[in-house]
């Protein structure tokens, strides 16, 4: 049959996790932690389940998660957004960035994507009729060229989609990124969407540039977030959009028809939840930086070589010193042979640099497990 993607098949992550659990490999691939989120925020789901709070929530998401969303957006970044207007709860970022794209992306309009890219993107694109404009990021530090993406802008090109934290790389936007940014788009209705999944995952003393520190391009942009990142909670698939009103409503007029709604139980506890612990987003950033130093100090003994991930819970690894087959080729030789799972880096870019030899590893993982995995590694 006609295909709407044709070039699509099942995700890299689930590919991976399945092959991890056929050779009992440990997996650090696809990324989700293996240890629990907060008790009192799992006991909460149950205790409303058990209220009867079971029946559809509004389609903009409950109202006290929606307060909780907008006191950590001025908590966090000092913006004053309106949790009527501006805050839509999606069923995870996943929804909330295929809805940002349907509802703006019209065919033939171009939209700049960052190679490496995460997965989702381009199919939103595609299946909207957009076209993706890819510009590779530096491929040492994977920092943004200003000057290509000056290069790529046309009459036609509607959106720059933005990841940071960056999946798979672990960059981070600076400030001058963002100055750069400001000046691109002043003049021009190019829209912003901000993946900002992992923003509260940063290292060595480091500040989100979360795009709601920049009224500029906060009125130009859909900002997403996740909470499964923060909460350690991948599973629940709840996410949020935060976007100006005009742009709020027609992103809505796709969420009502796409979910409607997220479940209700799990926004209410997650509202509670969000104004109990009023500290757990400043502290994820030391939680996670324990495990990346865990990760990279055993893997200094490997003959992997690797700069330290400056955000999100991946870290990539040069595997250039043990062997020179291509990076799909290695992480099936590395879970079969080692018994570690990873993700490729190829897989992220519409073309791969040829002489690429990056994997992935998740780092969000018990101590044992890291430390189980790492023991094989380093004999690798
Ligand atoms: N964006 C990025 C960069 C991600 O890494 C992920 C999750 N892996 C998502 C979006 C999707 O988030 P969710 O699971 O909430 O849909
Ligand atoms: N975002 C996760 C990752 O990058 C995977 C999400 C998924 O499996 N779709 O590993």
């Amino acid at each position: 049959p006609a295909s709407r993607l044709p070039q699509v098949g099942t995700t890299i992550f689930t590919q991976m996790s399945q092959l991890a659990s056929d050779h009992q490999a440990i997996n650090l691939s696809q990324g989700f932690p293996d240890f629990e989120g907060p008790q009192v925020l799992l006991d909460r789901v149950g205790e409303y389940i058990k209220k009867g709070m079971n029946q559809y929530a509004p389609m903009t998401g409950v109202e006290p998660l929606r307060l909780a969303i907008a006191d950590k957006i001025q908590r966090c970044y000092g913006r004053k957004v309106c949790p009527q207007a501006e805050v839509t709860v999606t069923s995870g970022a996943t929804e909330a960035i295929f809805a940002a794209i349907a509802a703006t992306v019209r065919p033939g309009d171009e939209v700049i994507v960052f190679d490496p890219a995460y997965d989702s993107y381009e199919p939103a694109i595609l299946l909207n009729g957009g076209v993706a404009k890819h510009i590779q990021l530096d491929s040492y530090d994977f920092s943004i060229n200003w000057d290509a993406v000056r290069e790529a802008i046309t009459a036609s090109t509607r959106m720059i989609i933005l990841n940071s934290p960056h999946n798979p790389s672990g960059a981070t936007l600076s400030v001058e990124d963002v100055a750069a940014l400001e000046a691109l788009v002043e003049n021009t209705d190019i829209l912003i969407l901000a993946d900002e999944v992992y923003e509260h995952i940063l290292f060595d003393g480091r500040h989100h540039l979360s795009l709601h520190r920049y009224e500029a391009l906060a009125e130009r942009s859909f900002i997403v977030s996740s909470f499964g990142k923060t909460y350690h909670i991948t599973g629940w698939k709840i996410g949020y959009c935060v976007a100006p009103a005009a742009l709020s409503v027609e992103f809505r007029k796709v969420h009502q028809f796409l979910t409607f709604s997220t479940s209700t139980p799990m926004q209410y506890a997650l509202a509670d939840y969000l104004n109990l612990d009023k500290d757990h987003d400043q502290a994820l950033g030391e939680f996670y930086q324990a495990k990346r130093d865990r990760f990279n100090t055993a893997m200094q003994d490997s003959r992997f070589q690797f700069t330290p991930s400056q955000g999100t819970y991946f870290q990539l690894m040069d595997y250039s010193n043990i062997s020179d087959i291509n990076d799909v080729e290695f992480v099936h030789w590395l879970v079969k042979e080692v018994g570690v799972a990873a993700i490729p880096l190829s897989v992220f870019y519409q073309k791969a640099p040829p002489e690429l030899r990056w994997v992935r590893f998740c780092f969000a993982k018990r101590d044992e497990t890291l430390d189980q995995a790492l023991e094989r590694l380093i004999k690798a």
